[in-house]
């Protein structure tokens, strides 16, 4: 069949345009896409075989071999693989259809979105001593250097377009292990298009199954035809591969799985290296757990809890669980049977004995083996995590910091739960810098405090501020910060821990606290209001009504000690952080309407209340009512009008100015 030639998709083009022309440094790692390739190529062989499928070939050994020719300054990564027909050339190598690469694309999109300024100097990229480059530092249209933009390709598995960034001129050749096996050269120079053709006749001759990816090398690639350079290439990312890499006849990788030797025989920087190769995360896990169970199932497992913080929400929600083998042959990559969801942050490697190698997918979510082998790991890693917590709290401190948040959402496993509580830890009033687990917060407790105290806001800061705070502050009452949305849904559904239970401090009725004697140093409680003064009050707060009209359900004096001059309470009881959550889910925004509550106790009020009984119709008094309401919104997380607000403010500042200026004459 004659050549045939194929536009590449503009997405890839994308790509490619950006590889082509990258001066990142360490393009090394196309040979590791190459390799991963070819790894799982031979996978797939290997399933088949397992699975007794037909296969081409058959008695081949499986490996993957590359050969380097210095004279023509080529390479050569071949394997014994799976292969691809015409159509499957088509499909795999001419779009970027996978996520590694579309990840890529959309980070880099993201990351220029966020850069500030235009980096100016120009980044040379040859550090590595070669003088004789003579082009220019490629600097993109938007200013930034392609050096700079490329910092993350490492990042990501960008798969098989990665070779351009080393190769002048690709050529794949590949025979299928299956069909009509016909070879199929796919060749391009990563520019706009590659070409097709078939191979018949002599040319097919001797061909046997696989794939062969030959690299024309760049000018400035030309390290990658040296032995050395490739050995430490493939050891540095390569090593743990299940295949045997063989380089001008010696086997290059020479590590078995992991996972499989016994557990006091793997070092640290063996797993350190391994675990770099199964994330790509530069940073060193911050701990392993690793075992290996023969009873009632037989498994081994290796999990790792990154150093780095996980985000498996949003666009890399399919990005999470353990590789599953059986009988090392991969089976699922990033299996979601073996963990549940709150563990989503752990990354490693499963192995079994108990399973059949073609089990599908479906009954593997169905299967006894799988459930039991699951229960088994979860129990493992509560134990690890609960005698962490034990013997190193600060270590399980930067676990909670980092994954925390998938942690919480452990309660909503009936299971567990009971197991998990003790584990979740919070920052509180007595503990602003240290975490408190909820038996530090039992154990500190006043003598007959019933309830867990919290108060929900975005921050440490915000919930500081909150105005039904001030009564357990005075009181020296602990309270826990929950800065976290989930947090108070958590609380409110897990509803007590050891018999407490949670309540949010405003819902605090005018009991709550009294029993207690102020804290030492708490400021001394105001003149209660008199009953003659009743009258002013109830005048003040018709006004207030009166000048705030629908913006408030009610207004009417705090039913509860506050510190605050006022706070706002929901009619129906419910927090602010949880109703802020609800109107999110119900994408209502716009300002609730509340009780606004004021505090008799509080000079404000009272000087309020005076100049209410001096002139109802005051229009200071006015501005002074709205300055308070425009406050008290704030502190429950709202804003209303910020210009109205920023305009009042300025003319009772100039009143005031001119009141405090006549005074001081
Ligand atoms: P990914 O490996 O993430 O799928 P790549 O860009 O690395 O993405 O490869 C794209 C696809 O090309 C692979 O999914 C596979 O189907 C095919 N492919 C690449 N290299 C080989 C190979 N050596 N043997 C068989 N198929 C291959
Ligand atoms: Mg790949």
């Amino acid at each position: 069949m004659a050549e045939s030639t194929h536009p590449f998709h503009a997405e890839t083009c994308k790509l490619l345009n950006i590889l082509t022309h990258s001066l990142y440094t360490n393009h090394e790692i196309f040979l590791r896409e190459l390799l991963s390739n070819a790894s799982d190529a031979l996978e797939k062989v290997r399933f088949l075989q397992s699975t007794g499928g037909e296969l081409r070939d058959a008695g081949l050994p499986l490996e993957i071999t590359i050969s380097t020719d210095k004279e023509a300054h080529v390479l050569t990564v071949s394997d014994t693989g799976i292969g691809m027909s015409r159509q499957e050339m088509i499909d795999n190598l001419g779009t970027i259809a996978h996520s590694g690469s579309e990840q890529f694309l959309r980070a880099r999109e993201a990351e220029k979105a966020d850069a500030g300024t235009p980096q100016a100097e120009a980044v040379d990229g040859s550090d590595d001593g070669e003088g004789e480059k003579d082009d220019e530092p490629i600097v993109e249209s938007d200013g930034r250097s392609n050096e700079d933009a490329s910092q993350i390709i490492g990042r990501f598995g960008i798969g098989f377009y990665s070779v351009f960034m080393v190769a002048e001129r690709v050529e794949v050749t590949s025979v299928p292990a299956q069909g009509d096996g016909t070879p199929h050269v796919w060749s391009s120079e990563g520019t706009g298009s590659y070409t097709l053709r078939s191979l018949e006749g002599a040319e097919a001759e001797g061909l046997k199954r696989g794939t062969s990816v030959k690299i024309f090398l760049r000018e400035d690639a030309r390290e990658y035809q040296e032995k050395y350079r490739l050995e430490s290439v493939i050891r540095k990312h390569s090593n743990f591969l299940p295949f045997a890499i063989q380089l001008d006849g010696s086997r290059v990788n020479t590590t078995a799985a992991l996972w499989r030797e016994p557990k006091f025989s793997v070092t640290r920087e063996q797993h350190n290296e391994f675990y770099k190769y199964l994330t790509y995360d530069q940073k060193e896990p911050l701990d392993v757990i690793h075992f290996s169970v023969d009873a009632p199932v037989q498994f081994n497992c290796l999990l790792y809890i990154p150093a780095t913080p996980v985000d498996v929400f949003d666009e890399r929600r399919d990005e999470w669980g353990p590789d599953l083998y059986v009988r090392r042959v991969l089976i699922e990559h990033q299996n979601k049977d073996l963990l549940p969801h709150w563990f989503a942050f752990m990354k490693g490697v499963v192995d079994t004995e108990d399973l059949p190698l073609n089990i599908s997918r479906e009954t593997l979510q169905e299967n006894v083996v799988m459930r039991k082998i699951s229960q088994t790991i979860v129990r493992q890693l509560l134990t690890h995590l609960e005698r962490m917590a034990k013997n190193e709290p600060e270590k399980y401190g930067s676990v909670w910091k980092l994954h925390g948040k998938y942690l919480k959402f452990g309660f909503d496993s009936y299971q567990f739960r009971d197991r998990l509580l003790p584990l979740l830890r919070y920052y509180t009033t007595a503990s602003e810098e240290k975490y408190s687990s909820l038996d530090d917060y039992v154990a500190r407790m006043k003598p007959d405090q019933k309830e867990i105290w919290y108060v929900a806001a975005s921050s440490i800061e915000a919930a500081k501020v909150n105005p039904h705070l001030g009564q357990f502050r005075r009181k020296g009452v602990e309270v826990l910060y929950l800065t976290d949305p989930v947090d108070e849904f958590s609380l409110e559904s897990l509803m007590e821990y050891q018999k407490h239970p949670f309540k949010s401090v405003e819902q605090a009725d005018a009991k709550a606290l009294e029993a207690y004697p102020d804290a030492e140093g708490a400021e001394p409680r105001p003149e209660p209001l008199k009953e003659e003064e009743k009258p002013e009050l109830d005048a003040l707060i018709a006004k207030i009504k009166d000048i705030l009209g629908d913006q408030v359900t009610e207004v009417r004096a705090a039913q509860k000690p506050i510190d605050a001059a006022a706070c706002l309470v929901s009619p129906d009881g419910v927090s602010s952080s949880m109703e802020k959550l609800m109107r999110a889910m119900q994408k209502t925004d716009g300002i609730p309407r509340k009780i606004l509550e004021i505090n008799p106790d509080h000079a404000l009020v009272r000087s309020l209340m005076a100049l209410c009984a001096a002139d109802p119709d005051d229009g200071t008094l006015k501005d002074m009512v709205l300055g308070l309401f425009d406050g008290t919104l704030l502190l429950d997380g709202y804003m209303n009008d910020p210009y109205a607000m920023a305009e009042r403010s300025m003319r009772l500042l100039r009143q005031a100015a001119g009141w405090y200026a006549g005074l001081r004459k």
